[in-house]
């Protein structure tokens, strides 16, 4: 595709760059995910699971049926400072075997992490945690949300806020510190097939702005390519300072809304506001390398 086409065609083009299928925490099947894009009149779209390229297959059958435009992606848990966060992996190649590794490593972390927070949660009086929470999901990655899911379903907590604040971090009974690959080996996987890497929803994390831009300028550092400028739940000051920090560190901009489909969430797929400036968007490199 011509650069050029395709900087014009953004600014009517509807893209949506991180999404969940059951292959990690979301509800909807990688088939049924893509064509729920297709009516919701993405242009491009990606599936980015948790650590998981596994949905990918299925997603690029149903893609090319439907004629929609599929970016190959993954989201994967990274350690930066000793905290948590999440880089986007986009346009990877899903066959690298350097990433597979990786991301099978990730997938036994989760495992053994399972099994300690149905240990943690047993002390605190809910018997069979694990066992409840495997029912839930659908493939065999157990993420903190089938946990939220469980206990929401068992009565124990309202809604996620509450499961998650009271239970699924820091000390709380199925709090469980995970050591995932640090950040640059995570970039190194991704840039490794042949990817771009994106730092996922970054007032998400515990941190404060300074903190935040700190942590930014480290990613930068590795050779993070972009930053989500836009996702599903961003205010209006939340995208203007995603943007200038964008900007001052010379990232590109990705939008996607982290989609995940459960009953009581209520994000949508392709439901984003713009990008406040599209000619830095991420998608342009992906598409035209
Ligand atoms: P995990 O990767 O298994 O540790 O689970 C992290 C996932 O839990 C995130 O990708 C979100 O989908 C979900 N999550 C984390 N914190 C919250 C929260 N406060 N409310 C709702 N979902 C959350
Ligand atoms: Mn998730
Ligand atoms: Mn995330
Ligand atoms: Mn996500």
């Amino acid at each position: 595709m011509h650069p050029g086409k395709l900087i014009k065609d953004n600014l009517a083009m509807l893209i949506d760059l991180h999404n969940h299928s059951y292959y990690s925490d979301g509800v909807l099947s990688p088939k049924a995910l893509v064509k729920l894009a297709f009516d919701s009149k993405c242009d491009f779209f990606s599936l980015t699971d948790h650590d998981s390229v596994d949905g990918l297959q299925e997603a690029m059958v149903e893609s090319e049926r439907l004629g929609l435009k599929l970016i190959t992606g993954v989201e994967i848990s990274a350690t930066w400072n000793n905290m948590t966060i999440h880089i986007l992996g986009l346009g990877i190649d899903p066959d690298n075997k350097t990433l597979n590794e990786g991301l099978n490593r990730h997938k036994e972390l989760r495992a053994i992490r399972a099994i300690k927070m149905a240990r943690g949660l047993s002390g605190a009086g809910i018997n069979d945690a694990l066992e409840k929470t495997q029912d839930i999901a659908t493939t065999s990655m157990i993420t903190r949300t089938h946990f939220a899911q469980m206990l929401i379903n068992e009565g124990i907590c309202k809604d996620m806020k509450s499961v998650f604040r009271r239970y699924l971090t820091g000390k709380k009974p199925g709090g469980v510190r995970v050591d995932w690959a640090e950040y640059t080996k995570v970039i190194e996987w991704i840039h490794g097939a042949g990817g771009k890497s994106v730092i996922a929803h970054p007032f998400r994390y515990r941190m404060t702005n300074s903190k935040i831009k700190r942590m930014m300028t480290s990613l930068k550092e590795a050779g993070c390519d972009a930053v989500e400028v836009v996702t599903g739940n961003s205010s209006n000051d939340e995208i203007i300072l995603a943007n200038k920090w964008a900007k001052e560190l010379n990232l590109l901009t990705s939008s996607g809304s982290d989609f995940h489909g459960w009953p009581n969430q209520r994000v949508q797929v392709g439901k984003l506001q713009h990008l406040p400036e599209v000619e830095n968007c991420i998608l342009k490199k992906i598409v035209n390398g």
